[in-house]
């Protein structure tokens, strides 16, 4: 019979740890899924805060098209090099990484906010190209914050910020399994001047973090958004056995550069969500 006392002892040991088990791991999940957050209280432009001043937008939102806006500095060239980037609204960071590609750094934090219904809407903005990212994934950012700098993705385009919002919360980088329209995406300009002032409280609202659709980094993925990027030019190579002296291709791909460079600047080569004409 002791035995038997010590099945039953090991078996209700066993219940009692799967229940723990479940316990944590549902803890955990809710824990890492929904971050409290305040209503945004109102949009702002992210660059030249609050109202875009000094910037401009060299390329609009166009449905099936450009899912976003370029904004670039009026000092012309690359002078918006390292710009200061601001979250539109008060939000949560749910995308801080460099995604390589076409995009580079990317940062999307995520909105609640109250609709003109007085219903609560949730909306993503989404800021590319980076230089540098500032906020972190779960962080909670304000409007008018400091979220990153305004970058070129590494020399592939001319310096500019390309942002969207988007009303479709699971597009997050996987842009290719989403029409590219009215649907999923708002023209970051309208929306924001139509929200410029919102109602907020002190109350706090869960923002889930984890809706996006899985981004498997497949070629499917990167071609959609960079299917009519620049090309990168890859720089001749050097045969082991070629005559030519140390210093003399440089020069030429200076040269390259340079030329690839201004025709960036005059606009002659445009960043990956062109549409095709
Ligand atoms: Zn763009």
């Amino acid at each position: 019979m002791k035995g038997g006392k010590s099945i039953i002892r090991s078996a209700h040991c066993l219940k009692t740890l799967v229940w723990l088990l479940i316990f944590l791991i549902g803890g955990r999940l809710v824990a890492i899924d929904t971050i409290r957050c305040q209503l945004a209280d109102g949009f702002d432009f992210p660059v030249g805060k609050p109202n875009g001043d000094n910037y401009y937008k060299f390329r609009g939102y166009h449905a099936n098209g450009h899912m976003g806006e370029d904004w670039n500095g009026r000092g012309g060239g690359d002078s918006d090099l390292g710009a200061p980037i601001y979250a539109t609204a008060r939000g949560v960071v749910v995308i801080s990484e460099n995604i390589g590609a076409g995009w580079g750094n990317c940062i999307v934090v995520r909105h609640a906010y109250r609709d003109e219904t007085g219903k609560i809407a949730m909306v993503d903005s989404q800021y590319g190209h980076l230089h540098q990212r500032i906020g972190r994934v779960g962080q909670i950012v304000e409007k008018g914050q400091l979220i990153g700098a305004m970058g070129s993705n590494n020399g592939m385009y001319a310096v500019h910020l390309h942002f969207e919002m988007r009303k479709n919360l699971h597009i997050g980088m996987n842009r290719s399994q989403f029409a590219r329209d009215d649907t999923n995406y708002y023209s970051p300009t309208a929306f924001i001047n139509k929200h410029r002032v919102l109602q907020s409280s002190p109350q706090k609202y869960p923002i889930p973090t984890g809706l996006f659709a899985p981004y498997g980094r497949s070629l499917a993925d990167a071609r959609i958004d960079t299917g009519n990027a620049v090309q990168v030019p890859v720089l001749p190579s050097i045969k082991p056995d070629s005559a030519l002296p140390a210093a003399g291709p440089a020069d030429d791909d200076e040269d390259f550069w340079s030329k690839l460079r201004a025709r960036l600047k005059q606009g002659k080569v445009i960043d990956g969500n062109q549409p095709q004409q």
